[in-house]
């Protein structure tokens, strides 16, 4: 675990930048040699002199919801149809606006599986569950309190606006597919990267704006963020807009098919480019906006989003880099403490049902989110899920600035371990 740095306090928090070395030091604390920040009677740094601070600083509300409101105009976005591939073209086109590129596309195939009889449960349940005791919820969690039933709107005459439904209108047609990804090329390690996730794609006869238009936005604000002229990062960090999430993860599961046995090659040799860089961590982001807390008594939520509303960041106990991820869990929690504006962040152990999933035995994997997507979203509290609601207009400024401290949270944890620095 050399490569996650779990140092408590950003290289930039400790060095004195004599304003020499301000530029030379990325904020990785491998690279930063202690000395620089003995000098006794050296002042406190500045807000200004910590470029983490700058860079989370280059987001804003606005420019997130205008970009939640871009992925919108395309509907649902559901995966084999036209308004899929329009959002995809359009996607790459903000990528290389943002100076991201370099963008690239995995092409694979997608058949839908024919319906499968229920399969018989291997092994006897567990007691406790087999008697209604517990409530388990999807990733190992456990459900409490009051639920609400969840689902997938397949009905179109439940979207009430006629345009919307229209635009939606197109069916699925099994075949090829294809999903968009950029990188930033690191300036000492490019052959080492970070993946920034979300998926693309919905359903349910909405706008699919919270799921997933609320982390695809997020991811994109990213790289305009990283991309931006004066940003260097030591390490590469690749930003993918996953598709096909909606029907299992199969764009996720055919990106790692395709490349996980290519990384770390230097291609062609001696060039010092590497299509297909080491992977130190996947992030994923999928449905960043709504914590209105759990559903009453009577089934209905809290109209507002809650005061005490967080960021779930979640990694999945049961995987081969656990150990890993919890710690790169916690440094992004520790991120969120340093960096984002408004809301916390807390840390789960049941990650499921997203594109860090097919990641999770190969490189330390966690997801972020508005609630952890067993215990609570499981459980009904996110009444939009895959209904004709999740809609743009649905959501409050409060909604989307959960979605931002996210984003906030996700930017810091990123510059800090890819050693972003800012050119002078
Ligand atoms: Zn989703």
């Amino acid at each position: 675990m050399r490569r996650i740095s779990i140092s408590t306090e950003p290289a930039a928090r400790v060095m004195r930048p004599a304003i020499f070395i301000g530029a030379i030091c990325g904020l990785a604390a491998v690279f930063c040699t202690p000395a620089f920040g003995q000098g006794a009677a050296a002042p406190r740094p500045q807000a200004a002199d910590d470029p983490v601070r700058v860079l989370v600083g280059r987001l804003d509300l606005e420019r997130y919801k205008a970009t939640i409101k871009g992925l919108t105009a395309f509907g649902d976005r559901r995966q084999g149809t036209d308004r899929n591939r329009a959002a995809i073209d359009w996607i790459e086109s903000r990528l290389k606006s943002f100076g991201c590129t370099s963008t690239e596309r995995i092409k694979y195939v997608y058949d839908p599986p024919p319906p499968q009889p229920q399969q018989a449960r291997a092994g006897a349940p567990d007691p406790a569950i087999a008697s209604g005791e517990i409530r388990a919820g999807s990733g190992g969690a456990r459900q409490r309190g009051i639920t609400a039933p969840t689902g997938v709107n397949n009905n179109p005459e439940a979207q009430a606006d006629a345009k919307l439904r229209e635009l939606n209108s197109q069916p699925s047609v099994p075949g090829p597919r294809e999903e968009v990804y950029c990188t930033k090329i690191g300036s000492t390690r490019p052959d080492e990267m970070y993946i920034v996730g979300a998926h693309m794609d919905g359903i349910g006869w909405g706008e699919a704006a919270n799921d997933d238009g609320s982390g695809t936005a997020l991811v994109m604000e990213l790289a305009r963020v990283l991309n931006s002229p004066d940003v260097q990062t030591e390490r590469s960090i690749r930003f993918a807009l996953w598709n096909n999430e909606e029907t299992g993860l199969n764009g996720a599961r055919a990106y790692v098919a395709q490349r996980a046995a290519l990384q770390g090659r230097e291609d062609p040799p001696g060039s010092g480019r590497y299509p297909e860089p080491k992977w130190l961590g996947m992030i994923q982001h999928d449905m960043m906006l709504f914590d209105h807390g759990m559903p009453r008594a009577d089934g209905t939520l809290s109209p507002d989003q809650r005061p005490e509303a967080d960021v779930n960041i979640e990694f999945q106990s049961t995987s081969k880099f656990a150990d890993q991820a919890m710690k790169l869990a916690f440094l992004f929690r520790d991120a969120n403490e340093k960096y984002a504006t408004d809301y916390p962040a807390a840390v789960g152990h049941h990650m499921t049902n997203t594109d860090s999933t097919p990641f999770m035995d190969l490189v330390p994997s966690i997801s972020v989110r508005e609630n952890e997507r067993g215990m609570q979203i499981g459980a009904g509290w996110s009444p939009h899920w895959h209904q004709p609601t999740d809609r743009y207009s649905t959501f409050s400024d409060k909604d989307f600035r959960l979605g931002l401290n996210a984003a906030q949270t996700t930017l810091a944890a990123i510059a800090r371990l890819a050693g972003a620095a800012l050119k002078r």
